[in-house]
């Protein structure tokens, strides 16, 4: 039976390899099903390409991965969902076949991208074992109710994923992009505003993911991001990942994001000496001063001066004023920054909200004290689908601020993301 993969996301800063979409090829075949891609990354007509891959493959089943809901930032913000959706209706029309969408949108808005996009079924979080497990069903007429949740299903850790087989990765490549890659989903935090939050962690072999390095290395991928949701979310695995990559010394530069904790100068080391040359370090300005944060001002410095030591870049992602945060607050995050000297800092000020985060009732709450306002609308938008940010600050005061110095970026001011900065 044969299934489609099709990639819907066509935002192109950066232009983004569909790693997760990858992730399913091998899954799909050792279940006994012929895997057919269709990329629209690139594409100038989404619509008409799709139907002309449908019309030359007849698949049974067509499989939609949708990327984001939105850029997610507040300034120059995109809605990104209307291309998808217009995708998977023009499929489910012109050709009748099931269509199951999933993709990282999906645990922004789940059952609302179910209804945009008209989807028989929405898979939310990782779908390697949970897809498969859902095609049977379909087979035999059971439609589960959406979303269903992946992570509950689990990933296969030992499962050495194809790529680069079904996905041309020329048009990326020549344009200096890093192939994505995962060694872990799920992240143990609960930070408030973050829809990755409290998630299951799981997490592949070693073997599994130094094998995907070295074929992507061999199809000559030069640059790698890890999209763990943060790469170090502890220390030994972390760590012996780090030394395995090392010992096959790969020609790659490495790069993903980190949170400030756990890191220890032998980890550091670790990651230079397997290719990491940059890191994206994420920052909330309201954990730097109360006594339950997961990380202290101590922390951050000292991740960033261990970085330097190494000759590591850092671009810290710094999410300022969290609902009920003072300005003075924010004001000491910047300065502890100016301090420690990373090399790039995008400051956000404006925290894009998510139905099921701690951050709907914390910005409604202050929003409807006058202390903050809620931009973009929560009346008959729903999940908050369409963007919808709380700016908890005084932003003249905030630009003062950063104004003064070049380090110091407002983020969504310019379409390049934070490590392509450094
Ligand atoms: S540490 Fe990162 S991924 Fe985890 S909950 Fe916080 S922001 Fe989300």
């Amino acid at each position: 039976m044969r299934v489609a993969l099709i990639n819907t996301n066509t935002y192109t800063y950066p232009p983004t390899i569909p790693v997760g979409m990858e992730y399913l090829i091998a899954p799909l075949k050792r279940a006994g099903y012929e895997v057919i891609c269709l990329d629209l990354t690139f594409s100038s007509n989404p619509e008409n390409d799709v139907c002309k891959f449908m019309e030359e493959h007849r698949p049974e089943f067509a499989c939609f991965s949708i990327r984001n809901t939105d850029t997610a930032l507040f300034i120059n913000n995109q809605f990104l969902l209307e291309t998808p959706a217009a995708i998977v209706r023009k499929v489910k029309e012109s050709f009748g076949v099931p269509a199951i969408v999933g993709g990282s949108a999906t645990l922004c808005a789940g059952s609302e991208i179910a209804r945009l996009t008209g989807a028989d079924a929405l898979i939310r979080g990782p779908a390697e074992v949970a897809l498969p497990k859902l095609l049977e069903r379909m087979k035999k007429g059971r439609v589960p109710e959406s979303p269903i949740d992946g992570y509950s299903y689990g990933i296969i850790p030992d499962i050495v994923h194809e790529r680069g087989t079904h996905i041309d990765y020329s048009q990326y490549l020549t344009k200096g992009h890093p192939a994505g890659i995962e060694f872990r989903k799920g992240c143990d935090w609960s930070c408030p505003f973050c829809v990755e939050r409290s998630r299951p962690i799981l997490s592949r072999t070693i073997e599994a993911t130094v094998s995907e390095i070295k074929s992507l290395a061999d199809s000559g991928v030069r640059s790698l991001f890890f999209c763990d949701s943060e790469f170090n979310i502890d220390t030994h695995n972390t760590s012996l990942l780090l030394e395995a990559i090392k010992r096959e010394g790969f020609p790659t530069e490495i790069t993903g994001y980190f949170r400030p904790v756990p890191m220890n100068g032998l980890m550091m080391k670790f990651l230079r000496e397997s290719g990491f040359r940059k890191i994206t370090l994420s920052v909330n300005s309201w954990d730097l001063s109360p006594e339950n944060s997961p990380y202290k001002e101590n922390d951050v410095v000292n991740f960033i001066k261990m970085a330097r030591q190494e000759g590591i870049r850092v671009a810290v992602d710094l999410l300022v004023g969290y609902p009920g945060e003072t300005i003075d607050s924010v004001l000491k995050a910047l300065e502890i920054l100016r301090i420690a000297e990373p090399d790039t800092v995008g400051v956000n000020p404006y925290i894009r909200i998510y139905e099921g985060t701690p951050a709907v009732r914390d910005a409604l709450k202050y929003a409807g004290q006058g202390d903050g306002k809620v931009l973009g609308e929560v009346e008959g938008n729903p999940e908050l689908v369409r963007p919808v940010f709380y700016l908890g600050i005084n932003l003249s005061k905030l630009k003062d601020a950063i104004d003064k110095d070049s380090t110091f970026v407002l983020e969504g001011s310019s379409k390049t993301v934070n490590y392509e900065r450094i």
